[in-house]
Formats: structure tokens, C-alpha cells, sequence
């Protein structure tokens, strides 16, 4: 008798998207003539750089070519890409990697849920509260996350990022071997300064704890005082795995490319205590359970950091930034307290009047026919907090502001 993975059975549907839009067509089969604005969208809107689309155009020419066709890449990806990332991404800020510390793959989101299959089924998890969802998931279906009582995971340390503490989560004073880190944030927007990530690389080398280190939205950060890897902080190697993705940087949501760098220095003991290297380990994890990213859409990543693909990628984010921009102003001039926005595509808007998520959902929904995202689905630190997100259009950025300030 075949038997189920029962971890995944205490995994709750998550209902929070299904639900939004369940409100919205409701409201909308009532109400006909409404012309509602989706600023919950987690989704970029503008096509993808051109420089990535010849690229990838010229690839496709390549595979119909018997001299330049592909078939089966490197699982770990293609040289040249591995090394444009090294040298764009990591060199200028006097980080210097091993081409066989990048691994590329079809996102982020795929590494953050697989990264789990490296490490031992006893480790004690910890996030900051809200959250990318993906973090916890994963660990409840790996079995790692223990029960859920009252909303909570029994293993999983839940460090609140909220307004009262500057979105500064205190670094608890007992031990976590696996800490998620995102930044800057989704979905709070919120980033994190180098004296406060220093002191997670100092807590992990104390710990012997590893930081998953999320920096899939690093594109966005427009402070140059704030770090765009945890390899710029001294000794981050020997504790840290970087996430980053082309999906929110170039657009690159459908198309499925990003990489995850595991430095040789990284090691997880055995439960005698043997020193083994991560690095090895996610090598050959890969290369069982993943064929490599396509070599069309490896070019087009390649190509994001040509001349031409920079400027193109730097015009998209500060169009979406400017949204932000707007939004951020609007709302504070309107009173709201609004976090995030500066160096990230989401605002997070903290409810009025001790309104609950849904409740301020509901709000604007009925009362501006605006679509945001409640906090409290990222989380139970989200409740009373609501996600607005950069990517939409700026004419229904604008628009928007004028119904709320109506309100
Ligand atoms: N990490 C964070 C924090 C995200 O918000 C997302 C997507 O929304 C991802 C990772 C996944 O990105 P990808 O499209 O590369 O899978």
C-alpha cells in the first residue's frame, strides 16, 4: 500500500488569493459598472527588456541549426551566465565567487522550497513575521515545521517585523539552525541596514546556524548604504546561501530564470559532528532532480547585463518605483502610516481606525473599488497591516490616490 507524505495534509489552503478574488468578482457581479484597480498584483506588467528578447529570439535561430543546436545544458547552468552574474552582480562590490558556487535555475521560488532537501529533518527554523509564504510551506511539508497550534508552527521561532519595532526584528536569545532572511522585503517593503545584517552573520557563526538570504527584490534598493548581498558583510560565506531571480529585476516572471550561490566555505555538521560542505551536496542535488534552465532563456538572462539590457532593466524598475513613489506620498500626505516603498515595489499601509486586514480590504474595495492585499495573509505579525504593490499602471496609481483621498 503506496502511502502519502502526511506532512502535507497539515498544510492549510492557502485561501488568500482564491478569497480575494472571490470578493472582488462578488463585488463586481453587484456592482457592473465599477472600474476597479488592482494594486495587490504580486506580478510585473511591462514586457521584458529588449535586449533579452533579441537575445533569446537569436537562440531560438540557434536551435534550429544543427552547428549551434543545444541539447541537454550543465544542470548548474551555462558559463557564460554564471560568469555575467559573478562579474556584474558580485565583483563590483568586491565579492569574488567561484563560478561553481552559482547554481542557476528556473527561480527562486523552486531553490527556497528545494534547499530544504540538503538539510537534516531536526533543525529549528526561524522567520521573521510576515513572510514570503514559500518559507514556511516547505518546511511543513518536509516535516520540519512541527504542529500548528493556534496559527503557529511549533519549530518555527516567529521573529515580528512590525511597526512598533521599526520592522527591526529581535534576533531571539536561543538558538535557530535555519533562518530565513528576506530583503528587501516582501511584503512589507522594508529593508535592512549592514549593521543589522552583521549582527545575523555574527549570531549564525555564534550559532552555527545557516541564513537562507532572500534577495530576490535586491533591484529595487535605491540607498546605496544599503547591502544588496549578505556576502558583503565579512564572513557571510561561511554562513550564508543567496536566492536571487530575474523574475521581479527583468521581467522574467514567465520566462523562469534564477540562480542561487552556495560558497564553498558553507558547512552543516552530521549528527557526529563531521564537517560537511553544502556546496557539494546542492551540486548533487541538482544534477539528480534538475535538467538546467533552458539555453534560450539563459541567453535572454545574459543579456540583461549587456550595456543595452542594463538601461533597459534600470528604465522598468524606476517606472515601477516611481509608482511607488506616488503611492507613498499619497498616502502619507492622507495620514496613513505607510512603510516600505523606497527601496522595494510594496508599500505596506498599517489599517486605520484598529480596522483588521480584511476589514480594510474590505473598505477599499466597496468604498474606492481598490484591490489590495491583506497583511495578515503573510502571516499572523501581517494582521492590520495591507499590501499595495508597485507593478500596476501609473495611470491606476494615480487614480487611486484620487478615490482614497475621497474617502
Ligand atoms: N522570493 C520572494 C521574496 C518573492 O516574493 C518571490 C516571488 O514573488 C520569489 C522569491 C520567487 O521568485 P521566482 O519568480 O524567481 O520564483
Amino acid at each position: 500500500m503506496a502511502l502519502v507524505n502526511e506532512c502535507f495534509l497539515k498544510l492549510s489552503n492557502n485561501y488568500l488569493f482564491s478569497d480575494i478574488a472571490k470578493k472582488v468578482s462578488a463585488y463586481k457581479a453587484a456592482n457592473p459598472k465599477a472600474e476597479i484597480i488592482r494594486l495587490g498584483i504580486g506580478d510585473v506588467t511591462k514586457p521584458l527588456p529588449k535586449a533579452a528578447i533579441e537575445a533569446m529570439h537569436k537562440a531560438v535561430d540557434e536551435m534550429a541549426c544543427g552547428e549551434t543546436f543545444r541539447g541537454y545544458g550543465p544542470e548548474h547552468g551555462y558559463e557564460f551566465l554564471i560568469n555575467a552574474i559573478i562579474k556584474n552582480d558580485y565583483e563590483p562590490r568586491g565579492i569574488q565567487l567561484d563560478e561553481c558556487e552559482v547554481f542557476i535555475s528556473d527561480g527562486s521560488k523552486s531553490d527556497v522550497g528545494n534547499i530544504g532537501d540538503i538539510l537534516g529533518i531536526n533543525n529549528t527554523i526561524g522567520v521573521t513575521d510576515p513572510i514570503y509564504p514559500v518559507y514556511i510551506d516547505s518546511n511543513v511539508m518536509s516535516g520540519r515545521a512541527g504542529d500548528n497550534v493556534e496559527g503557529k508552527w511549533s519549530n518555527i521561532t516567529y521573529m515580528p517585523s512590525v511597526m512598533e519595532n521599526g520592522f527591526v526584528p529581535q534576533i531571539p536569545d536561543h538558538k535557530m539552525d535555519i533562518v530565513y532572511l528576506c530583503y528587501p522585503n516582501n511584503p512589507t517593503g522594508t529593508v535592512i541596514s549592514k549593521a543589522e545584517l552583521e549582527k545575523w552573520v555574527q549570531y549564525a557563526l555564534k550559532n552555527d546556524a545557516i541564513i537562507m538570504y532572500d534577495a530576490a527584490y535586491e533591484a529595487y534598493i535605491q540607498d546605496a548604504s544599503i547591502p544588496h548581498s549578505i556576502y558583503e558583510i565579512k564572513d557571510a560565506k561561511k554562513v550564508a546561501i543567496e536566492f536571487r531571480s530575474f523574475s521581479k529585476t527583468a521581467g522574467f516572471t514567465g520566462v523562469r530564470c534564477g540562480y542561487t550561490v552556495v560558497p564553498k566555505e558553507l558547512t552543516a555538521r552530521t549528527a557526529s559532528g563531521e564537517r560537511v560542505a553544502l556546496n557539494a551536496l546542492w551540486n548533487r542535488r541538482q544534477c539528480t532532480k534538475f535538467n538546467g534552465t533552458s539555453y534560450i532563456t539563459q541567453r535572454g538572462a545574459e543579456a540583461v547585463y549587456s550595456a543595452e539590457g542594463k538601461v533597459q532593466v534600470r528604465e522598468t524598475i524606476n517606472y515601477y518605483m516611481t509608482n511607488a513613489k506616488i503611492m507613498h506620498e499619497g498616502l502619507t500626505s492622507m495620514g496613513y502610516n505607510v512603510f516600505g516603498g523606497e527601496n522595494a515595489p510594496y508599500l505596506w499601509v498599517k489599517t486605520p481606525d484598529g480596522l483588521t486586514s480584511w476589514g480594510f480590504f474590505e473598505k477599499l474595495l466597496n468604498e474606492a473599488n481598490v484591490v489590495g492585499t491583506p497583511g495578515v495573509g503573510f502571516g499572523p505579525s501581517g494582521e492590520g497591516y495591507i499590501r499595495l504593490t508597485a507593478f500596476g499602471e501609473r495611470a491606476n496609481c494615480e487614480e487611486a490616490m484620487t478615490r482614497l483621498k475621497r474617502l
